[in-house]
């Protein structure tokens, strides 16, 4: 094993000591986390060990702030000029954000300065909405009733978010559950924290009242499970791990809390002879590697049609070897490092575990020491089989399945006998099947002929063991609200019980 280096960009770096925020003030916790750089092993963070008695004064904070506060009783147009600004105010620290999403997550800087664009933007998509949110009216009731359906803003959400897209899924939440007039307590993971943090000062500098948001830093079953459980908590919205995600559906069951939970993925790629080959071997690459692979969306399941199956994973072989895999602060890194050395070991053991049940490396397989932090080379399974685990378990590291089909019938089975429902890929030049197998294939997001691609406007979630509830799109701010009805008679009532 080589001597880990530090990189020339750490030279005048110290490591950076946050506080978390409750009710508007920065507060210490019980002693710190440090967070040790995934792709350059030295402490880049510590964050406050928060714990059940801080996420309790942070919930207290939040409920004082929706039941007596100025937030919820805020015009939309207010609230909107607020998140507005606060997006402005993400942009001009965009590199700053960039930057700590990188070091404490390994993701490479270029792919993190992309998130925080894709952020701003989702910010001043979710302002927009903030203006729009209204109800329904019926005026089709009769001479004697009008009815009015109103969006109410449903009161406290809990956030818990994962660490693999630290900025970008708080910012899938918070802005619209900002934007319907709610008050929040937001958790990140443990091992990314920054970034939040940082967008505590930003939404305080925007002009968002204290106890609108609070950011406790901590572990899961230290500041997270009180999140889940404690009766002034109205919703909880989640991003992680499937497991993860049904405790939280248990806990919440307990005071009957509404639940929005984007949890794990195991995306096919299902490809037809016709189809574009270039530009499908390039998606292929990009879906399997992108952020190493820890992606809920990562397409990390290709369905080959066996005509075509040799030549094109070996195209993606090829180009897969091109993929620079370093630094994450080098620009010119594709991929960076794995998230834990427990992360790794355990993507390594899915991957014996493959081979162990018949399936043959084609490429990679194994870590890669680039003598900075734990990084793995860009893997290819072929062979794989349907009932094999790394064909139906999340690896969340830089590991392609091979499969292969026949006919279009078999692609849409195997495409379909797994527990997730996250998102899929067709590749065919034909309309038809393209339509064919988009529809049939049980997921919450389709691409066709392309891969990954995403836009504020367009819902994402799951289908089945992927999640509950959608993210984005112009219904996002509404799963922030409860819907009241208004059942308004209009002149003499005739009585149950008056003589008519
Ligand atoms: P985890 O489920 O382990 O953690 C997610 C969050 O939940 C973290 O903040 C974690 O805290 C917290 N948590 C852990 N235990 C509890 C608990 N008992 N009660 C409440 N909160 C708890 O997921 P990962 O962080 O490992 O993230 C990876 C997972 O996220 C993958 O499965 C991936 O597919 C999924 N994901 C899904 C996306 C989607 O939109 N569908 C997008 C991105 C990721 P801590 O870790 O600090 O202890």
């Amino acid at each position: 094993m080589t001597a880990h280096v530090k990189p020339k960009a750490l030279d005048n770096f110290k490591a950076r000591d946050f506080r978390m925020m409750i009710d508007g003030v920065w507060t210490e916790g019980d002693g710190m986390i440090e967070r040790i750089a995934p792709g350059h092993s030295v402490v880049v963070s510590r964050y406050p060990a928060g714990n059940k008695a801080d996420a309790e004064r942070a919930i207290a904070a939040a409920r004082k702030a929706f039941d007596n506060g100025p937030w919820p009783r805020m015009t939309g147009a207010e609230r909107s000029n607020i998140l507005l600004k606060a997006a402005d105010l993400i942009a001009a620290r965009a590199d700053e954000l960039a930057f700590l999403d990188c070091i404490e997550s390994g993701k490479p800087i270029s792919q993190a300065k992309g998130e925080l664009g894709g952020a701003v933007d989702i910010w001043r998509y979710a302002a927009a909405l903030a203006r729009d949110l209204h109800g329904e009216s019926y005026n089709t009731l009769g001479d004697g009733t009008l009815g009015v359906v109103l969006r109410e803003a449903i009161g406290v959400v809990s956030i818990i978010t994962p660490w693999n897209f630290p900025f970008l899924i708080v910012s899938q939440k918070l802005p619209f559950a900002l934007a319907a007039g709610c008050t929040t307590v937001v958790k990140p993971s443990e091992m990314t924290s920054g970034s939040t943090l940082v967008l505590g000062e930003i939404l305080i500098e925007a002009g968002v009242p204290a106890g609108v948001v609070n950011i406790v830093t901590g572990t899961g079953p230290e500041v997270g499970a009180p999140m889940t459980t404690d009766p002034d908590v109205d919703m909880i919205s989640f991003t992680g791990s499937t497991g993860v995600g049904k405790l939280t559906m248990v806990n919440a069951a307990q005071t009957l809390k509404k639940v929005s939970l984007e949890l794990g993925g195991k995306n096919p790629q299902i490809v037809f002879p016709d189809a574009d080959l270039d530009a499908f071997v390039d998606a292929a690459v990009f879906g399997a590697y992108f952020n190493a692979g820890e992606c809920c969306n990562a397409g990390s399941r290709l369905i080959l049609h066996t005509s075509i199956a040799e030549e094109v994973t070996a195209r993606i072989a090829e180009l897969a070897k091109k993929v620079k895999v370093g630094d994450p602060l080098d620009p010119t890194t594709q991929v960076g490092a794995i998230i834990t050395p427990q992360h790794l070991e355990k993507i390594g053991d899915y991957v014996e575990g493959a081979v162990k049940a018949g399936a043959s490396v084609t490429l990679g397989g194994g870590a890669l020491d680039l003598g900075l932090g734990q990084f793995m080379v860009p893997t290819i399974l072929s062979g794989v089989e349907p009932d094999m685990a790394v064909a139906r378990e999340e690896v969340f590291g830089p590991v392609l399945s091979v499969l292969t089909f026949e006919t279009t019938k078999e692609a849409i089975r195997i495409a379909n006998a797994i527990d997730y429902g996250l998102s899929a890929g067709v590749w065919s030049r034909d309309f038809d099947t393209c339509l064919t197998v988009g529809r049939k294939v049980r997921a919450g997001t389709v691409w066709m002929n392309t891969f990954m691609d995403g836009a504020s406007e367009l819902p994402f979630g799951g289908y089945r063991q992927s999640g509950l509830g959608r993210e984005l799109g112009r219904h996002a701010v509404e799963d922030y609200t409860e819907t009241k009805t208004l059942n308004m008679h209009i002149g003499a009532r005739t009585g149950w019980w008056m003589p008519r």
